[in-house]
């Protein structure tokens, strides 16, 4: 492994200072031979000036040598030293020169890894043995001191080099650690505004890591973890450092690359990767931004790739530089809104619930989606604010709609992974619902489950604290690429809501159709009422009436929209009889459920 502290500026200061400092300690010797030797002090004069020149074009310009230059740059100066010891003249003349090949052993162990630097250590001695042989008056005393003088200064110089480099190395992947990524970062940013070049940076995630150490224990995550390095760096293209960045996260330097590009190349490292799930966030440099900016926007991009279902890389959208700013300025003002969907029973068609989802006007961008804003109020410590804020009125809106309905509502709000993980997350809640008066029984807290890092035990207190006080919790985009089937055992849950990708493939497969009855005989076997999501069509609605699914949602029963513009009951309610057991279950339980008087 090519030591870290190699990197190209200092391989040129080294390098051109040591080639400088013995073409002047050349020249010295040349000068001082006796005037007989005027022909062979010409030449080492020659000599000793090249080195000098190839010293100074090195400090000048060496930092732009490719790494692998340098291989070059010690052959030269081992045999210009083997040339210049056997033309000079005298033995001590030679022995002086060929001392210089200390630097020559400095250079290898410095540069190179310590089996490489060490077959250039062997060619210079070979080398320096041959030229000393050549000088009858030396014995084969002066070889072997010299020799050892050379192998001495190799013996400490190498074991140092390589302890400095440790220090930012991770021991277990080889790669460079988080010490090592900023340096790299340092000194990439630094390339990026001299030669105005593009500069990407790429945050790799492993997905579902925690599930690999809980289920195969350390050994395995440590495993995959270097499986998952070698095969990272070997898919990347030239020029791009991957770097450990913790626990399951890599980072990815990629100079000289524009986001589009890096974002291409992150995708061929991902699918060539079949062992393991990865997640990446890509964000390419802005002139005057800082590494922790990038770095954040890179972050950003990761969560919104989580979000997505993993699985995928998500690319910073140039405007979330400000989008975090922005969002906290809105935040504050109170200017985000909160959007209600209907949720309708089968085959009743009757409203018996509304999903709260929040909607951010901007000022100068417009509508801005929630998979945007959500993921940056994660990364910049806003959602504990923006899940508040949204709670708090979609218990208004809701109040406002089962005055309006006549109609007791059950009242679904959507919160984050890392919502969950905070430890005051549910008393947050049931302070919200006692000052708005919204009655715990009525409100659902829909969770994605591929959020919650494996069995993440702050979440899962959470919510079973949640349901100790009678708020129901919904498993939300359930059949999304990375559903856990075996999670439905494990998360305390009341309702398992299908994603809308799932429903919009039942009306054409039938085996989807299949997929989808035998989910709702597993809802129902487990206590899980089912809520269809997506439904745009009646010819799903029919089908899922049919199948027996008790509650759906979608733009066919209506969009999401303000509390105000739902000033009549979206569906019109006729009363076919239930078809199934969980169709009859979820008529009860809604009917049974609303107190005699609450209604408005
Ligand atoms: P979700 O919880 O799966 O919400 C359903 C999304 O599907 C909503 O998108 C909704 O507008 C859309 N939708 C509903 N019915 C249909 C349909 O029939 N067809 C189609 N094509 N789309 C439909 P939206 O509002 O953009 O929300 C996206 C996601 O953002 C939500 O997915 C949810 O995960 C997240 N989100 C929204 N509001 C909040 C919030 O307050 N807190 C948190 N943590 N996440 C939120
Ligand atoms: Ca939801
Ligand atoms: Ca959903």
């Amino acid at each position: 492994m090519v030591p870290e502290v190699a990197t190209p500026p200092l391989m040129a200061r080294t390098a051109g200072v040591f080639y400088c400092a013995g073409g002047l300690a050349a020249l010295a010797v040349a000068v001082d031979l006796p005037r007989p030797f005027a022909t062979t002090t010409t030449v080492l004069v020659g000599l000793a000036v090249l080195s000098f020149l190839t010293g100074a074009l090195l400090l000048w310009c060496g930092r732009r040598l490719p790494h692998h230059a340098y291989h070059a740059v010690v052959v030269y100066g081992t045999v210009v030293l083997t040339a210049a010891v056997i033309l000079c003249p005298t033995p001590g003349a030679a022995l002086t020169v060929a001392s210089l090949n200390t630097f020559v052993a400095i250079d290898a162990f410095l540069f190179f890894s310590s089996r490489t630097a060490s077959l250039h250590l062997l060619a210079m001695l070979c080398g320096q043995a041959v030229a000393l042989g050549t000088h009858d008056e030396l014995g084969t005393g002066a070889v072997v001191s010299a020799s050892l003088v050379c192998l001495a200064v190799s013996v400490v110089v190498g074991p140092l080099v390589r302890r400095a480099s440790s220090a930012s190395r991770d021991s277990l992947t080889g790669l460079p650690n988080r010490r090592g990524f900023d340096d790299a970062l340092e000194a990439a940013l630094a390339t990026a505004s001299r030669t105005s070049e593009a500069l990407s940076l790429a945050l790799v995630d492993v997905d579902r890591f925690k599930a690999v150490n809980d289920h195969g224990g350390h050994a395995a995550g440590d495993a995959l973890l270097q499986t998952l390095a070698a095969r990272c760096a070997a898919a990347l293209p030239p020029g791009a450092l991957l770097t450990r960045h913790g626990g399951d996260e890599f980072a990815v330097i990629l100079p000289a690359t524009t986001a589009v590009a890096a974002l291409q190349a992150l995708e061929v490292m991902r699918t060539s990767i079949t062992e393991h799930g990865l997640s990446c966030g890509v964000a390419q440099h802005h002139n005057t931004e800082s590494g922790a900016d990038l770095l954040r926007r890179a972050d950003i991009a990761l969560y919104a790739a989580k979000a997505a279902g993993r699985g995928c890389s998500r690319l910073s959208a140039t405007q979330t530089d400000h989008l975090a700013d922005d969002l906290a300025a809105a935040i504050n003002a109170g200017s985000i809104d909160v959007a209600f969907q209907p949720i309708v029973a089968l085959p009743s068609r009757r409203v018996v619930g509304v999903e709260a989802l929040a909607r951010w006007e901007h000022p100068r961008r417009g509508t801005v989606p929630p998979s945007e804003f959500v993921p940056a109020a994660e990364a910049n410590g806003l959602i504990h604010d923006l899940g508040a804020m949204v709670l708090a009125q979609a218990c208004q809106g809701a109040l406002d709609l089962q005055r309006a309905w006549g109609t007791r509502l059950l009242l679904t709000v959507n919160a984050s992974g890392r919502e969950l993980a905070d430890p005051g997350y549910a008393s947050t809640v049931l302070a919200t619902l006692l000052h708005e008066g919204w009655p715990a029984p009525q409100l659902v807290v829909e969770i994605t489950e591929s959020l919650i890092e494996g069995a993440s035990t702050p979440a899962l207190h959470t919510l079973t604290e949640l349901r100790s006080h009678g708020i129901a919790v919904a498993i939300d985009d359930f059949g999304t690429g990375y559903s856990a089937f075996s999670r439905l055992d494990t998360l305390p849950a009341d309702y398992l809501k299908l994603d809308r990708s799932f429903i919009s493939t039942i009306t054409t497969s039938p085996r989807r159709l299949a997929m989808l009855r035998a989910l709702l005989d597993l809802g129902d076997r487990l206590g899980l009422t089912v809520i269809a999501e997506g439904i745009e069509t009646t010819a799903q609605a029919e089908l899922l009436t049919s199948a027996g699914c008790p509650l759906v949602q979608g733009y066919l029963y209506g969009r999401p929209g303000p509390a105000a513009s739902w000033t009549t009951v979206p569906t019109t309610p006729s009363a076919p009889q239930p078809r199934t057991h969980a169709q009859a279950h979820a008529q009860a339980s809604f009917q049974a459920a609303v107190p005699p008087g609450r209604h408005p």
